[in-house]
């Protein structure tokens, strides 16, 4: 097997930023420059600037053991102090830090002052319950302020979190605590989800039934839903009675650069979910850096918005860690884009005046289906950069968003980047790069990416491989907890000493970087390697279509076929009346863009795709279905009922 893909699909868009965005801009070309001279001094200037250092480091990188690196080894510092104490000392106590919108409509604003007050007190609760440097706390929390609290109050002390996102089930939580051997779980009574007040702390009781580990001492409860609760007496403290009486003086120790800050399960897109292990400076130096310059952050006068929930690394890297080591001003948002209404999330744009605005291809593609009236009722001319995340962003897709949500004329980002990387490691820089619709472009100044073959050579011209990173990174994974095995195995053992990301790429005639989607999902076609984002994009370019999956289904002539499942938008919907006729048109679309080959066998019109609870399409799914096989472990799905519901569609 070859690990080349063909590339067939042509993107001719491109769009140079405007004279006036670039004059403004925070980042420049001189980045690059630095960083190609000097790699490791660049990652330390940017250390020292962005970060505080309670001891400064004189090493900069350790790779003498790899694949365990070592970044900024002989420095210390407090990763939350950097995020809070820093900026009220600095004089920014009164700038907002968060602008917290509930779902039910209810608000609330923190300052820099506050937010530091309210770590420190959970701190010195957290402390009086015995947590200390190393031990691991899980959180288990909706989208409210305590949850940006609670990880800061963790971080403070040195010890270790694990967000586990609120909508997974007892045993998702109960393998997590297990896992990490977590001494203590930070949780809420419930959180408001489409209307409604769905259950956490009844479900962290059955995960602490089902946890074999015993290793859980105290449960902390948020009152959120004010649902009822049961009580476990000697192991439960409400957090109003704990944290809000306790003293808001405390010091924060620092910590060496590698104490680890986090783990993280990854999504769960491809497999069983793996618990990536994050350490303090180099992660906290890449996602600062990242921020700033990825979304041309101006703190002063911007108002962010990333859309992540805390759960994921993107709300670990962008709604916590990043945006405010750089003292941003963000907003916090606990429910979904469309309670009460489908134009709930630019309501929220325009009454904060969100100026960086950051989410992913699913939302967008969403949004696409409902139509550009909704979003056309608020004003979103606050908006001055957009961001997206999580999947390829089908070339549509970013010319919709781009218009559509910003007006025409705004810089929009794709960036690239993994639970295991910490923080963005592809994207364009706005105001520096000339922007293409589909493609991550290029990696972040001090990075360094290649595309090679299956034998580790790097693929020529503009085909298809795998996307590895060929340097060590400031703010990448220093292992998989409790497992360093599986770590050499997953990422390290196919290249040696340069690290498998899983996905595909290639590179165009500018050298500009297209992601191909995973390279398990890549499709064999009468000895042709198709990608799934191409077809993707290609299926979502055609004015029915609203999103498509595509996956390769064994067959008996061509090795592989393609076979789409595609959801029509709303408002062509009615019009399509006959299915087998949608299903040809859309069929010929294919073959008429990207080529006879790349024509889907099958085309099936469905009302749903199966999707994980950070929205990325499972494929794995489809193709067991495409096969005719039982579809396999849905346990990472947002929706288990999906799957029944597109396999009646289908059959
Ligand atoms: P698992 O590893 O458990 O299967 P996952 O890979 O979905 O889950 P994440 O770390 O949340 O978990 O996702 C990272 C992956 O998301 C990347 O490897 C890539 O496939 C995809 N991805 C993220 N951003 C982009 C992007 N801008 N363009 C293309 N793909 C992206
Ligand atoms: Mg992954």
């Amino acid at each position: 097997m070859t690990a080349q893909i063909d590339h067939a699909l042509e993107e001719i868009r491109r769009f140079r930023p405007s004279p006036e965005f670039a004059a403004q801009a925070v980042a420049d070309e001189s980045l690059y420059r630095r960083a190609a001279e000097d790699r490791l001094g660049f990652w330390a200037e940017q250390a020292r600037e962005l970060i505080q250092w309670e001891t400064p480091f004189t090493e900069v990188l350790d790779w003498t053991n790899p694949p365990f690196a070592r970044w900024f080894g002989d420095g210390r510092l407090n990763v939350a102090a950097n995020c809070l104490d820093r900026h009220v000392d600095a004089g920014y106590g009164d700038r907002v830090a968060i602008h917290w919108e509930g779902e039910p409509g209810d608000s609330r604003s923190l300052t820099y002052a506050q937010l530091t007050d309210e770590v420190k007190r959970a701190a010195n609760v957290l402390a009086g319950l015995g947590i200390a440097q190393g031990d691991r706390v899980a959180i288990y929390l909706p989208m409210i302020p305590e949850a940006v609290v609670a990880m800061l109050a963790v971080a403070r002390l040195g010890a270790i979190h694990s967000v586990v996102f609120g909508g997974f089930s007892a045993d998702s939580l109960a393998s997590r605590i297990d896992d990490a051997e977590a001494k203590l779980v930070i949780t809420a009574d419930g959180g408001y989800r489409k209307g409604k007040v769905f259950p956490l702390k009844p479900v962290v009781d059955d995960a602490l039934d089902r946890a074999t580990g015993g290793s859980v001492q105290n449960v902390l409860v948020v009152q959120r839903g004010g649902n009822e609760v049961g009580w476990t007496e000697g192991r439960d403290q409400w957090w109003h009675d704990t944290v809000a009486t306790a003293s808001a003086e405390h010091t924060a120790e620092a910590f060496d650069a590698e104490n680890p800050l986090f783990i993280l399960y990854t999504s769960g897109t491809t497999g069983k979910p793996k618990g990536i292990l994050h350490t303090s400076g180099g992660y906290l130096t890449q996602a600062a850096f990242t921020h700033k310059n990825v979304f041309d952050l101006h703190p002063e006068t911007d108002v962010y918005w990333c859309t992540a929930d805390v759960g994921w690394i993107t709300g670990h890297s962008y709604v916590v860690y990043g945006p405010l080591a750089n003292g941003a001003t963000q907003v916090l948002y606990e429910g979904t884009p469309d309670s009460p209404h489908p134009g709930r999330w630019w309501e929220i744009v325009e009454k904060y005046r969100v100026s960086i605005l950051y989410t992913a291809p699913t939302a967008i593609r969403s949004f696409m289906k409902l139509g550009r009236q909704i979003p056309h009722e608020f004003n979103l001319r606050s908006l001055r950069v957009l961001g997206s995340v999580g999947e390829p962003i089908n070339p549509e897709a970013w010319i919709w968003y781009r218009h559509v949500i910003g007006g025409g004329s705004i810089p929009v980002v794709d960036t690239w980047w993994q639970t295991e990387t910490g923080a963005i490691m592809i994207s364009a820089l706005p105001g520096v790069t000339d922007l293409k619709p589909g493609s991550a472009q290029v990696p972040v100044p001090g990075i360094s990416v290649d595309i090679l073959d299956d034998d580790g050579k790097p693929v020529g011209g503009e085909d298809g491989g795998l996307l590895v990173i060929t340097e060590p990174w400031p703010s990448m994974l220093r292992g998989i907890w409790g497992d360093p095995e599986r770590f050499r195995e997953t990422y390290w053992e196919k290249f040696g000493d340069k690290y498998f990301a899983g996905d595909g790429a290639r590179r165009d005639e500018d050298g500009d970087i297209w992601l191909l989607g995973r390279v398990d999902d890549v499709m064999n076609v009468s000895g042709h390697r198709l990608s799934t984002a191409e077809i993707e994009s290609s299926l979502v370019a055609h004015p029915w279509t609203a999103e498509a999956a595509v996956v390769g289904a064994a067959d008996e002539t061509t090795g592989q076929a393609v076979v789409a499942f595609v959801i029509l938008k709303a408002s062509q919907a009615d019009r399509v009346t006959d299915v087998a006729e949608a299903s040809e048109e859309l069929r010929r679309h294919v073959a008429t863009q990207i080529g006879a080959i790349a024509r889907p066998r099958q085309v099936f019109i469905v009302n749903e795709l199966p999707k994980t609870r950070s929205g990325k399409i499972m494929r794995r799914l489809l193709r067991d279905l495409a096969e005719g096989r039982q579809v396999g472990d849905t346990t990472t799905l947002a929706d288990t009922s999906v799957m029944t519901a597109i396999t009646e569609q289908v059959r």
